[in-house]
């Protein structure tokens, strides 16, 4: 089939709920990606944010390979080595103590919202807390995670959604404390907000609310579903922050490319939650997906990802700046690590269009935000690649 028979076909089956550039990709290798028509692409996206290790990776392939030969699923009425083995990788290189394996980041969301309601309902024998979130926020799409999703047009259509959830401003102190009332269970933000245009939580923010959490008893949920997984030079980007959540969400780069997601907590809050019957899940944390992570986990850590991050983050940010300087429409470098955003006074999205057509895969954040978030294997030789196509790029806007 050629592409535009591939694409009408799609458009006539799946339901319309995105709209996709118009891209029939086939297969990968390393940082590049080839469409059906055998087309190459720069992939400064990796499936958002999803393929830390590229494509192809060889190690990764024999895992999973091995692991299909030999057991795709239990159920959680059993115990699994892949997922027993993943979860001691997960929680040495988090520090945190107890983990729950879901099928994508929204569920993981779904079990720290749970856990968060079950802690306090311990505590106080009753129910009925509340969550504070933030404005410009993602969580995910299913009821729960839109509850606390900062963005009125996701929610609208939707509601009446999950009540007690009440929205601060991400990164200012005041709007939290303001919103504090004593049925507060949680706090929950994105260590670096991603859909919502690439902003990271200050240290300031990040040190006060955690302050008011310990003041007050309310845990601190970080959402490290896009940042975390060595994508900002630590395993997880609160690492930076000299703080430490009470619960954390991670999924996205967690298995590279196969349905995983994961929420974990501290012993403290493991003691007062979640209990047989509270929470549960079919797939959830099968040896399949256990194997990709407990894989993912173990290059990660062997190939030292989080070093070569922060070396060449540092020239991924120098050449964004000198592109900052040299296009006036742009206004900002925003990031940390291998997550950047450059904030543009025009639409972006012709921008992204015009780069697909370069063979370069960019995408959005908001409307006025280019992503990047590659795989995290990119070198220098890639970043001039792509620095070589976005200018001349937007050269022609
Ligand atoms: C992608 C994302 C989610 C949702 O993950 P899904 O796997 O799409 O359900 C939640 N939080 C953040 C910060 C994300 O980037």
């Amino acid at each position: 089939m050629n592409k535009m028979t591939y694409i009408e076909t799609a458009e006539s089956e799946l339901l319309h709920t995105y709209n996709r550039f118009p891209l029939v990709l086939d297969h990968g290798d390393g940082v590049y990606l080839y469409d059906t028509d055998g087309k190459k692409y720069l992939d400064f996206a990796a499936g958002i944010a999803v393929q830390a290790l590229g494509y192809s990776n060889s190690e990764y392939k024999e895992a999973l390979k091995a692991q299909i030969d030999k057991l795709m699923h239990t159920s959680n009425l059993y115990y699994n080595v892949p997922a027993i083995s993943a979860a001691k990788r997960l929680l040495k290189v988090s520090g945190m103590d107890r983990v729950f394996f879901t099928n994508s980041g929204t569920e993981a969301i779904e079990g720290a919202i749970k856990a968060a309601k079950k802690y306090a309902y311990t505590r106080e024998k009753e129910a009925g807390h509340e969550i504070i979130a933030m404005e410009h926020s993602f969580h995910g799409r299913s009821l729960g995670a839109l509850a606390v999703t900062g963005n009125a047009h996701y929610r609208e259509p939707f509601g009446p959604l999950m009540p007690g959830v009440k929205f601060a401003e991400f990164n200012n102190l005041e709007s939290v404390k303001a919103l504090i009332t004593d049925k507060t269970c949680a706090i929950l933000f994105e260590t670096i907000q991603g859909e919502g245009g690439i902003y990271p939580a200050t240290k300031e923010f990040m040190k006060g609310v955690r302050e008011l959490c310990d003041k007050h008893d309310i845990l601190l949920i970080l959402d490290e579903i896009q940042c975390g997984m060595g994508r900002t030079g630590e395993m997880f980007a609160w690492q930076e922050y000299g703080v430490k959540p009470d619960i954390m969400t991670s999924a996205k780069a967690l298995g590279c490319g196969v349905p995983i997601g994961a929420f974990l907590m501290t012993e403290k809050v493991a003691e007062k939650s979640l209990t047989p019957g509270d929470h549960g899940t079919t797939y959830g944390g099968n040896p399949f997906v256990c194997a990709a992570a407990d894989k993912v986990l173990e290059i990660m850590e062997r190939e030292n990802v989080t070093a070569h991050v922060k070396e060449v983050a540092v020239y991924l940010e120098e050449r964004l700046n000198a592109c900052v300087e040299k296009f006036d429409f742009l206004t900002e470098r925003r990031g940390v690590g291998l997550m950047q955003g450059l904030v543009c006074e025009k639409p972006v999205l012709p921008i992204v269009k015009a780069a697909l057509e370069k063979g370069l895969i960019i995408i959005t954040a908001g409307s006025n935000v280019i992503r990047m978030v590659p795989p995290l294997i990119i070198e220098k030789e890639h970043v001039d690649e792509m620095i070589a196509i976005l200018e001349e790029v937007l050269s022609v806007q």
